[in-house]
């Protein structure tokens, strides 16, 4: 009986040596919804269109070395002025993929640092490469970042604050903006790294293009799964997720994800197009997934329909407006044991929990 006992009494000693050793600094990870609105251009409520703020660093500096955004929808910039967090403060901006709900406010965004911030940093933007569509046009991420401002351009208005501060760069904002972009691929790559940060990316199916990313830390890990779905379009299949972000998000400590509630699905009334509804992936099918995963938070975000809302337009929303308590339920319904957040507008989670 004494051995153990001793063997305690060093691992106990050992174990305040560390934690005097690093509470000045314990690492800490903040995840924000920067938008919770889901699909493109119709507003709902006043809420932001898709994006996610993951910031990192330690006690001493708020949890904010590290500032990067998981992508730029419609009123990001609005959001993270709430928040205090200024565009110039970000390193780097992810997108999952190039339907507009998810990336409109790049423009906003990178103005607002090309219009006082000229002289740099520059912002690395990471996306996908070039990639040809089924029905064969292109999808360029690079190019979308290289004309942004293309309308600013001809209205004279990027020449016009040109004239006036020299900072602002004659060719505007997309000078600003360093795009790497990858091959998305079945197994994860790192795309992106900074000291203790790296995040990695995974193919996923939703449009042409389409990746998903994993955020690793000391303080914990992030997967940002888009608007992922399966690979199989169509039923008869095993589950509306993505195979590949289930593999990406095995141990991660945190899931967000885009979440369609199966009322919306064909034959329940909502009259929504079903290769819109089979491209996104169930609140459902996201529970299973998480608990397979074994994810300690699931953070629900791109709700469709959004909370409370009479319509999806131009889709019905069958019965009455949906409630925290509908997707959450329907979360269980997958069998997920952890905790659920049902994402609104600046919803946030800090990791470790403050006691
Ligand atoms: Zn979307």
């Amino acid at each position: 009986m004494k051995r153990p006992l001793i063997a305690f009494g060093f691992f106990a000693v050992a174990w305040l040596a560390l934690d005097v050793a690093t509470a000045e600094a314990a690492p800490c990870l903040v995840v924000t919804l920067t938008g919770t609105h889901g699909g493109p251009q119709q507003p709902f409520n006043g809420l932001a269109s898709a994006g996610t703020l993951i910031r990192y660093g330690d006690d001493a500096n708020n949890c904010g070395i590290v500032k990067l955004q998981f992508d730029v929808g419609r009123g990001t910039t609005m959001r993270l002025s709430q928040i205090g967090v200024g565009t110039e403060e970000l390193n780097a901006v992810f997108f999952t993929h190039m339907h507009t709900d998810h990336t409109e406010g790049l423009v906003d965004l990178v103005l607002s640092r090309w219009a006082f911030h000229g002289t740099g940093p520059k912002i690395d933007a990471i996306c996908s490469s070039d990639v040809a569509s089924p029905q064969g046009f292109t999808v360029s991420c690079r190019n979308f970042v290289a004309h942004m401002a293309d309308s600013f351009i001809q209205s004279g208005e990027i020449a016009q604050r040109h004239s006036e501060v020299k900072e602002r760069t004659a060719g505007g904002p997309s000078e600003l903006v360093n795009t790497i972009t990858f091959d998305p691929r079945d197994e994860p790559q790192v795309v992106w790294s900074s000291g203790d940060v790296g995040v990695s990316a995974i193919r996923s199916t939703h449009m042409p293009g389409h990746a998903s990313y994993r955020v690793d830390t000391p303080a914990g890990s992030v997967v940002i799964g888009g608007d992922a779905a399966s690979d199989a379009l169509v039923p008869p299949r095993r589950h509306s997720t993505s195979d590949q972000v289930e593999r990406l998000a095995k141990g991660a400590d945190i899931i967000v994800h885009s979440v369609i509630h199966p009322i919306m699905g064909p034959g329940m009334g909502s009259d929504m197009y079903p290769y819109a509804y089979y491209r996104q992936s169930t609140a459902t099918d996201v529970g299973a997934m998480a608990q397979r995963d074994g994810a300690k938070y699931l953070m629900l975000t791109h709700l469709i329909p959004s909370l409370g809302a009479n319509e999806q337009y131009p889709f019905k929303i069958p019965g009455r407006p949906l409630t925290d308590a509908d997707y959450r339920k329907a979360v269980q319904d997958g069998g997920f044991t952890g905790t659920i957040i049902v994402g609104t507008d600046l919803t946030s989670l800090r990791v470790p929990t403050k006691q």
